[in-house]
């Protein structure tokens, strides 16, 4: 019912699916393919909720890796592609519709029709949260992302007369209050560096730009525990992510130590929530996944 609404306007309906967090970061290689990967595993056998995970990193696929999935997606018979199933989370990624080493040289456009693919041409099933692991930085394509994801204003006012959302204000300074139906929203994800904290400002000023809330910021190698001396050491800094969260007034979801198991685990396609879930890291992705 109520994400039918959503294909009435600009927005990208996807049939059965509740609601929708991008996990974003301003710029690559700061984790958020691991946090994506790692959170929608805990909001899977953590939360006990119906979950997606969409790699709309198309430049660079990770998902496959992370996830253990491989092989081209079968089809239904109304020619929807069947995502690939793994520790209780469907995937779907870009990784499985190209050549391995095949280089992805395309232009905005045909990403974007590629993600629309992608989103709409998968049989999802019914999800409580679809995870969308998108593209690092703040250009057209994630901007598109974004707009095309999220429900148009139109239809968010019809949901606002059913009661579904709180509603107040107008024109481009309409606020909207969630109520029980969280739409799309965004988590951005970043290393306490300061290079990385600008690029990650980059990101929620996009967000806000299309009205896509930002739930929170996820400070991910935060530090490095000494597994010799066992002191903590600030390798990217201290505290940077809190302290732009705070700057930015986005809710702290909390800190990710640099650990060597959550990279082998990822690399070996058995995140650390599955490998070793009362591992302390394990248990902090679990709390973001709580606070989601
Ligand atoms: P992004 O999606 O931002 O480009 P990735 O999730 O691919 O970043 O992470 C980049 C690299 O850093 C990967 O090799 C990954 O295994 C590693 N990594 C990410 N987070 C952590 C962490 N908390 N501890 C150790 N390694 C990490």
């Amino acid at each position: 019912g109520l994400s039918a609404l959503a294909g009435n306007g600009k927005g990208l309906q996807i049939s059965g699916v509740k609601d929708i967090i991008a996990v974003a970061s301003g710029k690559g290689g700061v984790g958020k393919s691991t946090t994506a990967v790692n959170l929608a595993v805990a909001l899977a056998n953590r939360c006990q909720l119906a979950v997606g995970l969409l790699d709309a990193d198309v430049y660079g696929p990770s998902i496959p890796t992370m996830m253990k999935i491989h092989g081209k997606p079968e089809a239904t018979e109304d020619l929807k592609m069947i995502p690939k199933e793994n520790y209780g989370v469907k995937c779907m990624s870009m990784g499985l519709l190209v050549e391995k080493d095949a280089p992805i040289v395309w232009r905005g456009p045909m990403v974007m029709s590629a993600l629309e693919k992608m989103a709409k041409g998968v049989d999802w099933g019914k999800l409580d949260i679809l995870v969308v692991d998108m593209p690092p930085g703040t250009g057209d394509a994630q901007l598109t992302i974004s707009q095309r994801l999220q429900l148009s204003v139109k239809n968010l006012s019809v949901l606002a007369s059913r009661g579904v959302l709180g509603y107040s204000g107008g024109g481009d300074s309409t606020v909207f209050t969630v109520m029980s139906f969280k739409l799309l929203c965004a988590i951005i994800v970043s290393t306490p560096q300061d290079i990385a904290l600008l690029d990650a400002r980059r990101g929620a000023h996009m967000f806000s730009k299309v009205n896509v809330p930002v739930i929170g910021i996820i400070e991910n190698m935060s530090c490095f525990m000494c597994p010799h001396c066992s002191q903590p050491s600030f390798i990217f800094g201290e505290g940077g992510a809190r302290r732009t969260g705070s700057e930015l007034s986005l809710e702290f979801l909390g800190d990710i130590p640099i650990e060597m198991d959550i990279r082998t685990c990822c690399d070996d396609g058995v995140p650390i929530v599955i490998s070793s879930p009362d591992s302390t890291s394990a248990r902090r992705y679990t709390d973001v996944a709580q606070k989601v």
